[in-house]
């Protein structure tokens, strides 16, 4: 289980917030997790604490989408290339 409390990560050299938030909503729709590069901040549910494998992947998509939009790289591709980039991120494992 992942600790209840905020925690900072660092992407690209700045840092994020991970934020853990209970019934996260994005534009009125529940979401797994979300990223909000100008307030340097990703949100994730807050049941997925609970949920270490699904956690991670939603980890690792929402600071792929960090990284696209922190580089810049995001404004060279349209919204459905940097997703499936962002499902590909979902998939790097370290053991
Ligand atoms: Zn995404």
């Amino acid at each position: 289980m992942v600790e209840p409390h905020m925690y900072e990560v660092e992407v690209l050299g700045q840092r994020y917030t991970v934020e853990h938030v209970p019934n996260l909503l994005v534009e009125g729709e529940r979401c797994e997790g979300a990223c909000y590069v100008s307030e340097r901040t990703v949100k994730i549910d807050d049941a997925l604490r609970y949920q270490d494998a699904r956690y991670n992947r939603v980890l690792k998509h929402e600071l792929m989408h960090a990284a696209l939009r922190t580089s810049g790289l995001a404004e060279l591709m349209d919204l459905r290339m940097e997703e499936a980039i962002c499902v590909l991120a979902e998939s790097i494992s370290i053991k």
